[in-house]
């Protein structure tokens, strides 16, 4: 089956969270099934952009409204990724060195599909797929059946995914006129309470559509951010497909990023070695428990609990646990914990800035990972510290519920650690458990090491999951 993954963002070429991830990944592992997957992105001047060799495959011209553009297509040369990848060069609009963040993004995202539609039209190759990732492409679907130029497109099957329906990509009515020509008929499969919605119009649009996690696929209809009608409406062909972790990348015991490599059998020893790393760097004890928190400082994530959290934690267990936060976001989260740190800097660090390095010396040197996330779609980090022996604390919730077993449960699967709300009384409540086990019972720490660590959350299963929901 050929699929073709259009995207915002690929991990290494350019990444702001999950979806670059499962995007970086999900194509190989299709590819590997014996299909044959690419993607499509924005050229953005990132350093593989640079480290990497190209060809020019396209050159062409199209309009976003009335503004004529000219737009080129490169592939990269040498496979690298495990897929062929290319990339969509739009001058003005797509060349800048962050993903998104930046006021024109309405007019990038749209002019990038306006591109990516124009070419695909003059392509030979025709995919059995065209495979859309969250609204920065959720329009593709509605084009390529409603717009008149488009007509050729319209039997390609299109799909799409929804890494997170917090964000929409909004627009008013009065940007209508960006969108190529359509009968005002077909309006109402752009619109969702008033305004033009692209995720709600991919809902609406695609022939089927995913979310990342059969929990989240649940929570969606009684939580989706205004969708939740529509997500009831449409549900006979929304699934939920659990993302998985690319292995050949996180690895701990191939991992190039690490201190000391372990496997499950060396993991006690290999963690403390990269913990006296870390350890080494934050300028902290070693001998005491590590909780750590990376992601993004946003409301989603309930970060704004983190200072409470940290405060009342020491206040508690004075001189006997230490915390990292790696993340960015809200700037007044950010320096909050700029200030917290200048008090309590023996026992807390923080690392404001984006660092996939120290994210996965992190993983590997802590023993515990804070996820009180009010909204966590799949959530690729309670994985990634499964897989590198890393005791994940969670809130109850989306992926979470799906991937994490509390240590009490009966069955003597568990491993972790869940609670239910996300509050700093909830959560320092877990920390309480996590510290008990930590001084007292360091015989539970170890046996839910092994246990998580012998899960299977790679990509095989999930990959072969989209190709039965393509056909
Ligand atoms: P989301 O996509 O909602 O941000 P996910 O859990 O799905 O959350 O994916 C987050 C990904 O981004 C993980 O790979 C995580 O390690 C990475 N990440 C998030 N923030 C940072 C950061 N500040 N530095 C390095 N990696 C980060």
């Amino acid at each position: 089956m050929e699929i073709l993954h259009i995207s915002a963002e690929c991990y290494p070429v350019a990444k702001a969270g999950g979806l670059g991830d499962v995007v970086g990944a999900l194509p190989k592992y299709q590819n590997r099934l014996g299909h044959v997957a690419k993607v499509v992105m924005p050229m953005y001047r990132t350093k593989f952009l640079y480290e990497n060799e190209w060809e020019l495959v396209h050159e062409g011209d199209t309009y976003l409204g009335s503004n004529w553009f000219r737009y080129a297509v490169i592939k990269e040369k040498t496979n690298t990724l495990g897929f062929d990848l290319y990339l969509i060069d739009i001058n003005g609009l797509l060349d800048r060195e962050k993903v998104y963040g930046y006021n024109d993004d309405t007019e990038r995202f749209l002019s990038f599909q306006i591109a990516f539609i124009d070419w695909l039209k003059s392509w030979q190759y025709q995919p059995d797929v065209v495979h859309c990732h969250d609204h920065h492409t959720g329009l593709i679907p509605f084009m390529m059946k409603y717009c008149f130029g488009n007509q050729v497109l319209s039997t390609i099957r299109t799909m799409v995914t929804i890494h997170n329906a917090q964000y929409q990509g909004w627009m008013e009515w009065s940007k209508k006129d960006l969108i190529p020509w359509f009968d005002d008929w077909k309006s109402g499969l752009l619109d969702w309470q008033g305004r033009i919605n692209p995720l709600a119009s991919a809902i609406k649009c695609a022939d089927q559509v995913t979310t990342v996690s059969p929990g989240y696929m649940e929570e969606l209809r009684f939580a989706a951010n205004g969708l939740e009608s529509l997500f009831e409406y449409e549900k006979g062909k929304c699934t939920g497909i659990l993302n998985g972790i690319d292995t050949d990348i996180w690895n701990p015991e191939t991992d190039p990023m690490l201190t000391e490599n372990f496997n499950i059998e060396t993991v006690q020893e290999g963690k403390e070695i990269n913990k006296m790393d870390i350890c080494k760097d934050f300028n902290l004890d070693p001998s005491l428990p590590l909780f750590i928190f990376i992601g993004r400082l946003v409301g989603e994530k309930a970060a704004e609990i983190l200072p409470q959290v940290v405060q009342d934690s020491l206040g508690m267990h004075q001189g006997k646990i230490n915390f990292i936060i790696l993340g960015s976001g809200d700037t007044a989260l950010e320096a909050s914990l700029i200030n917290l740190e200048a008090g309590l800097g023996d026992y807390f660090r923080c690392y404001i800035g984006y660092n996939e390095g120290l994210a996965h010396r992190l993983y590997a040197g802590a023993d515990f990972l804070l996820m009180p996330s009010r909204v966590e779609p799949c959530g690729l980090n309670q994985m990634y510290a499964l897989r590198y022996g890393t005791v994940p604390m969670v809130r109850n919730t989306g992926g979470l519920r799906d991937t994490v077993i509390d240590i009490s449960d009966l069955s003597n699967a568990g491993f972790g650690l869940i609670f239910n709300e996300p509050t700093a009384w909830d959560l320092n409540n877990s920390i309480n458990r996590a510290i008990g086990w930590y001084y007292d019972e360091p015989g539970i720490l170890q046996l839910a090491r092994e246990r998580m660590m012998a899960i299977d959350n790679s990509w095989e299963k999930s990959a072969a999951l989209y190709i039965q929901i393509y056909i």
